[in-house]
């Protein structure tokens, strides 16, 4: 789709950006907007989005709800979103009104997960074998194909591992089928992976583009508890995962930051990737850079859709550890600032519920704060 031209005066300081979504990842997109001088716009349903504590405009109202969307689109110079989930219509119906970066191409590879895989494939980048499934007797057909272990997933509306159930040898897959809803979903093959590694990275409309160091992650119950910069992976196999980074967004003359998860396995030895996910937006494995890295990966975003160059993306250090707080784990704040190696960041969420991201806390690694003395204003000048 061409992109609707940019409003007078383009974008510079000062300009207003809306952000679809109110989570925590506008909150610190539009945190780092403000340190570049510019405004965020804020759209979300709820009115305690986490986001609204620090934009200059919001506006609480559904993402289906088109006077809503328009007049939010008629105050900003572009906008952004923090989830891939944008119904389509209303994304169509922004970029009628003013810019959407990422573009439509970005959201439509990464809503559906059977039209994702595709894209993948037709570029020639590995993932999991799969098969699309219908209906429960496409089901067996696809465990027939596949075998077990495998991993049916709904196509759309996926996220943490919601919408997806584990196959194994005895797993009655009527069961399996109904536990998704009966939604449109695909058949995946289970993918014996050594580590999940990651690539954030972003793309410039003029064809810029820039990558963090690849980073492995561990999750818990699904849900991402810790990442690590630089994964312990070969450097050719980082290497690798960046170009594939590259070749997807070069393929989607994409615009923003980019986030790819990928399996890592060893086969004959040697360590082989598979995609597993495209993330159209910055993403919780990229939080370590706000700490661990010579430009945030929000900052980048920023940079990014308002057609600025990209910051450095080195890192700062010898490694950097981003661990998530969920649930109760918010609760330790205070033996977290404790430690003052540990940059702590809260979300504002009011409520603790279980499986909630309420912040994250960073460390950089071999590069302690505490010990460093601080240098004089004499020595400094
Ligand atoms: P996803 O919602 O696709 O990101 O999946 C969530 C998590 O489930 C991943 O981070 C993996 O740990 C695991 N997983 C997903 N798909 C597969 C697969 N095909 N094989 C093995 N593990 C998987």
């Amino acid at each position: 789709m061409a992109e609707a031209p940019p409003r007078a005066g383009a974008i510079a300081p000062g300009a207003t950006i809306g952000i679809l979504g109110g989570g925590q990842l506008a909150r610190m997109l539009a945190m780092a907007g403000a340190r570049l001088g510019l405004k965020s716009h804020v759209y979300a349903p709820d009115p305690q989005s986490p986001a609204f504590d620090v934009c200059a405009l919001s506006t609480v109202a559904a993402y289906e709800d088109e006077a809503a969307l328009a007049a939010f689109a008629d105050s900003v110079a572009l906008v952004t979103y923090e989830f891939e989930n944008v119904p389509a219509r209303s994304a169509s119906l922004l970029a009628e009104h003013c810019l959407v970066r990422p573009g439509a191409e970005a959201l439509a590879a990464s809503q559906d997960r059977l039209v994702e895989k595709e894209f993948l494939s037709g570029l020639g980048i590995a993932t999991a074998p799969f098969m699309s499934v219908e209906d429960e007797s496409g089901l067996a057909r696809a465990v027939a194909q596949l075998g077990r272990p495998s991993v049916l997933k709904t196509r759309r509306f996926g996220y943490d591992g919601k919408g997806q159930a584990l196959l194994r040898d005895g797993s009655d897959l009527a069961d399996a089928f109904r536990s998704l809803g009966g939604a449109q979903a695909i058949l995946e093959g289970f993918i014996a992976f050594e580590k999940e590694i990651s690539v954030i990275a972003a793309r410039t409309p003029d064809g810029g583009f820039a990558a963090y160091d690849v980073c492995e992650n561990v999750h818990e119950h699904h849900i991402l508890s810790v990442s690590v910069a630089p994964a312990a992976v070969a450097p050719a196999t980082a290497e690798a995962a960046v170009a594939i980074t590259r070749r997807i967004a070069e393929a989607l003359d994409y615009v923003g930051v980019i986030a790819v998860e990928m399996f890592v396995t060893r086969e004959d030895g040697q360590e082989r990737l598979r995609v597993n996910e495209i993330a159209p937006r910055v993403h919780n494995s990229g939080h370590w850079t706000l700490d661990g890295a010579a430009t945030s990966q929000f900052e980048q975003h920023m940079r990014a859709i308002c057609g600025w160059p990209l910051g450095a993306t080195g890192r700062i250090g010898g490694a950097v550890e981003m661990r998530n707080l969920i649930g109760e784990a918010a609760a330790a704040w205070a033996q977290i600032l404790a430690d003052p190696d540990a940059k702590l960041h809260l979300y504002g969420k009011a409520e603790m519920r279980a499986g909630r991201k309420m912040g994250h806390v960073t460390r950089v690694i071999g590069h302690s704060a505490a010990k460093t003395a601080a240098p004089t204003l004499d020595k400094a000048r």
